[in-house]
């Protein structure tokens, strides 16, 4: 049905309020698969949520390839051969996600004719939304759904300030004014091991600046996950089958939790900044080997806790101090990223809180879970396929992660159609574990075996994992 606007009231089947990836991604799909409309707020004035706000250097840290909404490829489906993910798939940087997301809402969602977009508007609740420009205020009747695309609430520095205080004269910027510096400093402190501050870190190297002008604050050592594994395509089947069937055979092998992380680390299922240290945090972040080398180059990691404040001449973290001084700049990347947050069923009482089902993979989830939406009635029947498998932040999550998705996955392949979707969507990185006749060479084939031999075994012994887990956190 086409929306409908009379005076200030509008209408519409969907109202969604976020157009980031996962916003984006469930439109596409309404508007692909159905007759409904959809009807976009945001806060921001264009399409893509928190790449609008990203730092200038940012680049996916997955492949295009699989990244965006169904209906729109996104880059040219190539492998860098040069730079630090040389034979892997391109990495869309910002400017090109943004391009991307302004071509899915002008040649995709609004020529269909019913969709309809408010940028520039805060939601209110209550199916009322005001534009941050005209002031004007609108009712939205809606006829199906209201969907939250905004639950993940994705941080990033430049719209999230530091949490620790900076003395006057000492130099803290974000990190997107990293792009724009007039003049070399002495040294470079960045603050944060994520995503975003291991591409400070890069950019910097890149960027030709020594090793030894960077200090590198670490307040928890993140597990980080080889990009190659997470490589699309049939060419990659076997690469990112293997990763799999080995993840499941060693959580056989293991006898506790953490003699599995041990065994992870040996065989590269999961890397790590310092082959030495521990690491206490998992948040999906990604990297390639070349990448992980060169970050190994810098050797002054600081590794004393959370900073609390920045001063003039030294920095005060809450397990001891550093010198610094006024010709340091510090490099804020201590924005959450992605936060886990308390898991909501997706589908309940007229509304939809998108979040991610599949793990690490929000644009594929918020797909998924529109065509449910769309195919299945009853919404028990649709929270049931909608598992949500909630961003992670410590180590064990990695293992709830895995079963959650395990689980997953089996629901989905015992559902004929829901299998054929998932296998002709272009957002699905995983793809491979049905054998392709004709086409798939004898080491592939082994290598299905392997993961299908190890599966089943591996869901149980996670099972058990998880439920020591919980037992020693109730006590
Ligand atoms: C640097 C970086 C790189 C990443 N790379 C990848 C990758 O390679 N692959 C991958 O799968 N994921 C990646 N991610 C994860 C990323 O978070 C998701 O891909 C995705 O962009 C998140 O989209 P979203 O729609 O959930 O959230 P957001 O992009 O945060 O969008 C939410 C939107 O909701 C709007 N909003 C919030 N409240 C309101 C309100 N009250 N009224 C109106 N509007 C509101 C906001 O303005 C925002 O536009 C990356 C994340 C970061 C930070």
């Amino acid at each position: 049905m086409r929306p409908t606007t009379s005076n200030e009231a509008l209408e519409t089947d969907y109202l969604i309020v976020g157009s980031g990836a996962m916003g984006l991604a469930f439109a596409d799909v309404i508007i692909a698969e159905s007759d409904d409309s959809v009807l976009l707020v945001d806060r921001h004035g264009a399409p893509g949520g928190h790449w609008n706000d990203a730092y200038p250097f940012v680049r996916l840290h997955q492949p295009s390839r699989s990244y965006g909404v169904a209906s729109l490829p996104l880059g040219e489906d190539s492998i860098n051969a040069l730079g630090w993910n040389a034979g892997l798939y391109e990495l869309a940087s910002g400017p090109e996600v943004l391009a991307y997301f302004d071509r899915v809402m002008s040649r995709t969602l609004l020529p269909s004719g019913r969709a309809e977009y408010y940028p520039m508007c805060n939601y209110l609740g209550d199916r009322r939304f005001v534009s941050l420009s005209s002031g004007a205020e609108h009712r939205v009747k809606v006829r199906k759904r209201v969907i939250d695309a905004t639950y993940t609430a994705t941080e990033v520095p430049a719209t999230h300030p530091p949490r620790y205080a900076v003395a006057e004269g000492a130099k803290c910027v974000p990190v997107n004014a990293l792009g724009c510096l007039t003049k070399p400093y002495d040294g470079y402190v960045v603050i944060g091991a994520g995503k975003t501050g291991i591409d400070a870190c890069l950019w910097l190297l890149e960027n030709r600046v020594p090793p030894e002008r960077i200090r590198w604050i670490v307040s928890r050592d993140p597990w980080l996950i080889d990009r190659e594994h997470f490589q699309p395509g049939d060419d990659f089947m076997q690469v990112r089958l293997g990763s799999w069937a080995r993840q499941m055979e060693i959580v056989n092998e293991a006898d506790s939790v953490g003699h599995l992380f041990e065994l992870l680390a040996k065989d590269g299922m999961l890397l790590r900044i310092d082959e030495s240290v521990t690491p206490t945090k998992f948040r999906c972040a990604i990297v390639s080997r070349t990448e992980l080398e060169q970050l190994r180059r810098i050797e002054n990691v600081v590794r004393q806790g959370r900073v609390e404040r920045i001063e003039r001449d030294r920095i005060v973290l809450n397990g001891g101090e550093i010198p610094t001084g006024p010709g340091v700049l510090h490099v804020d990347c201590s924005a959450e990223a992605l936060r886990p947050s308390p898991v909501l069923p997706v589908f309940a009482d007229g509304q939809s809180t998108l979040q991610p089902v599949r793990m690490c993979q929000p644009a594929f989830s918020a797909a998924f879970i529109a065509h449910v939406e769309l195919a299945y009635d009853d919404d028990e029947l649709k929270n049931g396929l909608c598992t949500v498998i909630p961003y992670p932040d410590g180590p064990e999550d990695w293992l709830r992660m895995m079963l959650a998705n395990s689980l997953n996955q089996f629901r989905w392949s015992q559902d004929r159609d829901l299998r054929r979707w998932i296998k002709q969507c272009r957002l699905d990185n995983v793809g491979g574990l049905k054998r392709v006749e004709g086409v798939e060479s004898a080491a592939e084939t082994s290598v299905r075996e392997r993961f299908i031999a190890a599966a089943g075994p591996a869901v149980g012994k996670m099972q058990q994992f998880v439920a020591e887990l919980d037992a020693s956190t109730a006590t």
